[in-house]
């Protein structure tokens, strides 16, 4: 027997939480925690991810402020709006939705980003201190994994994770987090020799390929915990499917508990990213 990890509904807590939170700021500081969210061109899944952010905001009583540009829009132009975005201190957080346009480069424009407000957790400070164990803003995605691991397993300590998958704004950070909470960890890539075998291993294992139903359920440990952060758009007898990076199918009966695609790691990212901007209009009070 395989539990779902209902990340749907621990987000829905979460953002319950949050909305007492931001209640509270109002009513006791007279401050409403405030995103900015840019989005230049017209990629249609950025639009999809961004309108639901900010649907996310409104429920919560976080207020978002949208800045919608042009694909033609020039870097000059983007660092300006976010040099005035970084001098507001009515805006807490600010998110630059990825990826950018080709004549935009990505790393000057998160660096652009005053640290204190960067929700996504992508600044070189903020990559930095994680790496030195110290928590300031944590990206989303391995943030809400960790929770759910949290909830799941209470200590993991000692627990041996694998993590597939070593990009910056997920299995790094992910690594680095598990790290932090005592697992012993191990880093997985295109590079791997013999993946299968090395995620047999897993006491955890967090798949973040992009890769449709990569992860075998004979490459699952019995008894592990699988988070799959995989976010795979296929088509299946004529239908349009999102799936994940496991095949969840194949890890029935084997993993102790696996996160669903949709449903699982999704709700948690965005639940995070209210998380931060809370946590970053907090920090921005005076004591
Ligand atoms: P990237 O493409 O940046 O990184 C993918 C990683 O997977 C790389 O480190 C790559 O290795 C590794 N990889 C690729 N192919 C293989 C392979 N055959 N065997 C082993 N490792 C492999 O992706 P992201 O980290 O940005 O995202 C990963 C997945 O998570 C995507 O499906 C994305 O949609 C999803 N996602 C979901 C989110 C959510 O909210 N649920 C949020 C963010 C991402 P190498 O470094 O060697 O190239």
């Amino acid at each position: 027997m395989t539990d779902k990890i209902d990340g749907k509904a621990f987000a829905a807590q979460l953002c319950e939480r949050l909305a007492q939170e931001v209640a509270a700021l109002k009513a006791e500081r007279g401050v409403t925690p405030c995103i900015a969210v840019v989005l230049v061109g017209e990629d249609p899944a950025s639009q999809v991810y961004v309108r639901n952010k900010i649907a996310r905001c409104a429920e919560v009583g976080i207020e978002s402020r949208e800045h919608r540009l042009t694909a033609d829009t020039s870097q000059e132009a983007l660092l300006e709006l976010l040099a005035t975005l970084n001098g507001d201190n009515t805006v807490h957080g600010i998110l630059v939705q990825l990826p950018l346009p080709a004549q935009i480069d990505e790393t000057a424009v998160i660096d652009a980003i005053s640290p204190a407000k960067d929700v996504d957790g992508f600044h070189l400070q903020n990559a930095g201190a994680l790496a030195v164990n110290q928590r300031r803003m944590v990206p989303c995605t391995p943030l809400g994994s960790l929770m759910l691991l949290e909830d799941r397993l209470g200590d993991l300590s000692g627990l041996h994770a694998v993590v597939v998958g070593r990009s910056n704004i997920v299995g790094k950070p992910m690594a680095q987090l598990l790290l932090g909470a005592n697992c012993t960890v191990t880093i997985a890539h295109s590079r791997t020799r013999d993946l299968a075998a090395v995620c047999r291993q897993a006491d955890i294992l967090v798949a973040a390929v992009g890769r449709p139903r990569m992860i075998q359920g004979d490459w699952i440990k019995p008894g592990a915990t699988v988070i799959d952060v995989g976010i795979n758009r296929i088509e299946e007898d004529g239908k349009k499917r999102l799936v994940g990076d496991v095949d969840y199918a194949a890890a029935q009966g084997v993993a102790a508990a696996i996160t669903p695609v949709p449903g699982g790691v999704g709700p948690m990212t965005i639940a995070c990213l209210l998380h931060n901007t809370v946590t970053a209009a907090k920090n921005a009070m005076p004591a």
